[in-house]
């Protein structure tokens, strides 16, 4: 059994090959360690070995352990996961990133609700790139707008797309899907302050995502194990 040292070392290792065969410039992919459904244990494990980035699907989950683990003070919490809007709130007031903003109604709230002590919230807005019907996220003809209505909120800031491309895809339809978003986020990367993030790879499609651009991966099995419960992506 490896450590979950050990297997963030191994997933650093990963990143950092896939970015230089790709040709990128080292350190352009950051590491979200996805800890839903795992102890603080695990989490402080990550934290010793220099992880500082963790993502949480549930709210409730989630602002347990940002509660716990307060004290350490720099840590960067990611909601990742799917949001209620009778959930914002809570999110609001806890976490610095949330990559699942699929709505105008879900993006308003948040404004609204981020506390005026901290600072403006980070957001990514989830695309349903391959359009799946049980899948959440904005679908393409509805991004630019929700872009524009993002901007119009002054407590947030918007920092890019997340996607969940298909879970086992055929090479080509997974390179087809990846191009596709890598070219929707270059058209407002070049053209927007702020907006420089692709959340987009996770454990089992990592390297063929930072072959196609992504900024950042969110990574769970490889680093924590597998799960028992949960795995709602
Ligand atoms: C669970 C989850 C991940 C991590 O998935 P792994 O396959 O365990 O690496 C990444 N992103 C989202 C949105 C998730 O829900």
């Amino acid at each position: 059994m490896q450590t979950i040292a050990e297997r963030l070392q191994c997933a650093r290792k990963g990143i950092e090959q896939a970015t230089a065969d790709a040709h990128r410039p080292p350190n352009s992919v950051q590491l979200l360690a996805v800890s839903k459904t795992k102890p603080v244990s695990d989490i402080m494990e990550a934290y010793e070995a220099g992880q500082r980035m963790f993502g949480e699907n549930y709210v409730q989950e989630g602002v347990e352990k940002i509660q716990q683990l307060a004290h350490l003070g720099d840590i960067e919490w990611h909601m990742i996961g799917p949001l209620q809007s009778n959930k914002t709130k809570v999110v609001a007031e806890h976490f610095d990133w949330v990559h699942s903003v699929d709505r105008e109604k879900i993006a308003r709230r948040l404004n609204e609700q981020r506390p005026h002590y901290a600072a403006p919230l980070n957001v990514c807005i989830q695309v349903n790139i391959d359009n799946e019907d049980s899948k959440s996220g904005v679908t393409l003809p509805n991004v630019d707008a929700l872009v524009h209505f993002i901007g119009t909120q002054p407590k947030l800031v918007l920092r890019g797309f997340m996607a969940i491309p298909k879970a086992n895809p055929d090479p080509e339809e997974q390179h087809n899907t990846l191009t596709k978003l890598k070219e929707l986020f270059d058209h407002y990367h070049t053209s927007l302050s702020n907006f420089d993030t692709l959340s987009v790879g996770m454990s089992s499609d990592m390297t063929q995502a930072i072959a196609h651009g992504s900024t950042m991966v969110r990574v769970g099995t490889a680093i924590f194990g597998e799960r028992d419960y949960g795995t709602s992506a």
